[in-house]
């Protein structure tokens, strides 16, 4: 693959959590199952909820959402290409629909604590979540980056959506090599090791 020129240019790293720093394990229609939604977006359909009961399943998919990160596995070239972006200075974020909570005992099982500064760690806490482009914005204000410096690195049409709404670039992985929502990408890979290769070029 041709390493494309804009990515020499990118000092700012986002990256999803699921799936992408780890190998997805999520089952959203079980997940969907146990909360007694229905086939669409978990995080927009509870908060057309009543308040009360939001509380509840919140809560609830809090819990299986913990389980499952405690067993999240790193996904290919994650610690390799997160030490690589470190040791060029450049700045690192994660961009997550799933919890602050999540997030500490993810990185706790895929021993990747220490690449982010907390501050930099947006979860669902955050509100608009993915596709909307408001936690790149916000990480890009905290960097005093510009969206032609930055990129959103994700498995999934949420991420993709997100990086064109914040205006900057589209890093899509996609371990099946399928692609299907190629159109929002700027680049696809199928591993975050041959991502690593292309930036080593
Ligand atoms: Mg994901």
């Amino acid at each position: 693959m041709t390493k494309p020129t804009w990515l020499a240019e990118i000092q700012n790293w986002i990256f999803d959590m699921d799936g992408t720093l780890t190998i997805a394990i999520h089952d959203f229609d079980e997940i969907r199952k146990e909360l007694g939604l229905k086939n669409a977006p978990i995080l927009e359909q509870i908060a057309l909820l009543p308040s009360f009961q939001q509380e509840i399943i919140l809560q609830k998919l809090h819990e299986i959402e913990l389980n499952i990160s405690m067993k999240n596995i790193r996904s290919d070239g994650a610690l390799e290409i997160l030490t690589f972006l470190k040791s060029k200075n450049l700045k690192l974020g994660i961009l997550t629909r799933n919890t602050q909570a999540s997030i500490t005992e993810t990185f706790k099982a895929i021993q990747l604590d220490g690449f982010f500064e907390d501050e930099f760690l947006i979860g669902r806490e955050f509100v608009p979540h993915k596709p909307s482009g408001a936690g790149i914005i916000h990480l890009m204000k905290l960097w005093n980056a510009k969206p032609e410096n930055t990129v959103m690195v994700g498995d999934f049409r949420y991420d993709l959506e997100a990086g064109k709404d914040a205006g900057c670039r589209t890093i899509y992985v996609d371990r099946s090599g399928e692609f299907p929502y190629k159109n929002l990408a700027d680049l696809q890979i199928t591993s975050l090791t041959e991502l690593l290769e292309l930036l080593q070029k």
